[in-house]
């Protein structure tokens, strides 16, 4: 039998009161891809989030994750996913560890692993020395690496972040950037990113153009470039989303 693919999403739709949100949308992401999910807001990438981490149902079509069926198999499929919501989401009174070690308590983990991929990946992002401080006390952007962190505790094949860099300088977004990346290339994980920011679109593997609810452009950024006879990845995307 062949490995499964980390993501397969086909022909996804979903309505709100009779407004169409998301239009026979299909993606998939093969083992260690990034894809970045660019479209600007009210496009459906939190729509189509929200559907990949199981919040809600589509009305049509179907999410498998690493074979899994998100409908009928919903614990297992979610067992390899990790989320960093738009939404920050930590306990801000709780120190780091105890925010990271909830996650892996949810998973199930034995202590001496979870602690031991706690240590890992906070050092692998310079925030050992904030372990047992509040999380209240960090800048926005260690929260949101610490969020990163978290999502990659139990080792997910797929990593979904949803507009993950709003609300960070760009200094600290770029740093965020960064960091997936590296945990990204050293862990191996599928990672779908969506953002409305062209610059952070730069170093995936594939770019997928939403706009109005439906895929635009699906390929490599070089191939953006040349479908859409642009020079840049910001002309692209506004001869793509142009109203
Ligand atoms: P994006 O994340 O790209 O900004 P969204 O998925 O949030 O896009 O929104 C896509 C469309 O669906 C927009 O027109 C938005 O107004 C609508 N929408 C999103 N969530 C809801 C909801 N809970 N109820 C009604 N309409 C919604």
């Amino acid at each position: 039998m062949s490995t499964p693919l980390p993501l397969q999403a086909q022909s996804l739709s979903k309505s709100y009161q009779g407004h169409p949100a998301l239009r026979d949308v299909s993606l998939s992401l093969q083992p260690g891809e990034r894809v970045a999910l660019l479209g600007p807001n009210g496009a459906g990438k939190s729509t189509l989030m929200q559907l990949l981490t199981g919040l809600f149902a589509p009305d049509q079509g179907s999410i498998h994750i690493m074979g899994h069926d998100m409908r009928t198999a919903a614990p297992r499929a979610l067992s390899h996913l990790g989320v960093v919501f738009q939404q920050p989401a930590l306990d801000l009174d709780l120190s780091v560890q105890a925010n990271l070690r909830f996650h892996t308590d949810l998973h199930g983990m034995p202590r001496a692993t979870a602690d031991a991929r706690i240590h890992e990946g906070l050092e692998r992002l310079g925030l050992m020395e904030h372990l047992h401080k509040p999380c209240r006390t960090l800048s926005g952007g260690n929260r949101r690496k610490i969020e990163l962190v978290r999502a990659l505790l139990h080792r997910p094949a797929v990593l979904l972040m949803d507009e993950a860099t709003v609300g960070l300088d760009p200094a600290s977004r770029v740093q965020l950037l960064q960091a997936v990346q590296d945990l990204q290339r050293e862990q191996g994980v599928a990672t779908l990113w969506a953002t409305h920011l062209v610059e952070e679109v730069e170093h995936a593997d594939r770019v997928i153009v939403l706009h109005k609810g439906a895929i635009r452009h699906q390929g490599r950024v070089s191939d953006l470039l040349t479908d859409t006879g642009q020079a840049t990845v910001q002309a692209a995307f506004l001869s793509l989303t142009r109203v």
